[in-house]
């Protein structure tokens, strides 16, 4: 299987249609928030600098997450594909993922992008803080994480698009997970 990278803004589903693309292709997932959030659980020095950042809607630095990445990525089982679902965020990071995998002779595979109108993600968002309690999704922080992604974050589909890797799946023309998903495995199936 071929990497996948996930894309879009918080609360687009990046990791709920991960979570679906793993039970179908048995791929590997690396979801940085997810690493980060095991830390804070763990209480790690790393956990505790971590939470100072995404409490407030902030992005840890480049170096920091680029060094977490790649010790996430040489634990992976290999050869399955991996899934990277919410890495990279900024375009040092895109810059840095496509030197590692050059260096480990693997190919940076397709980007999937998941387009969702900021109402929709808004109300996902709220939802998901009474379902789950993510510290993070109250409307002051999703409003400051709403902003990161325009400033750092979305400019990094053109970058994905120069590379000829990017694919767009949007809300406004698949309005339901399965008609989203639908799309998603077509992507993955033609890739492959
Ligand atoms: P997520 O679960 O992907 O929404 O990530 C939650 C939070 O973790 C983000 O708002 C950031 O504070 C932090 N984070 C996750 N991934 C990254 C990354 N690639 N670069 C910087 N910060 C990240």
């Amino acid at each position: 299987m071929k990497n996948i990278i996930i894309f879009g803004a918080p609360g687009s589903g990046k990791g709920t249609y991960s979570d679906e693309i793993v039970k179908k292709y048995g791929m590997g997932h690396i979801s940085t928030g997810d690493v980060l959030r095991a830390q804070i659980k763990a209480g790690t020095e790393l956990g505790m600098t971590a939470k100072g950042y995404i409490d407030n809607g902030q992005l840890l630095p480049d170096s920091l997450m680029i060094d977490i990445l790649a010790d996430t990525y040489d634990n992976m089982p290999a050869g399955q594909g991996v899934i990277f679902d919410g890495f990279p965020r900024t375009i040092a990071q895109a810059e840095a993922l496509k030197k590692m995998l050059a260096e480990r002779k693997h190919d940076m595979g397709i980007m999937i992008e998941l387009v969702v109108d900021e109402e929709t993600l808004l109300a996902r968002l709220l939802n998901r803080a009474i379902e789950q309690g993510r510290a993070d999704d109250n409307e002051e922080t999703i409003k400051k994480r709403f902003a990161v992604y325009h400033e750092q974050t979305s400019p990094l589909a053109d970058w994905f698009e120069k590379e000829g890797m990017r694919n767009t799946v949007d809300w406004a023309e698949n309005p339901s997970k399965e008609q989203m998903l639908a799309k998603v495995y077509d992507i993955i199936d033609k890739a492959n």
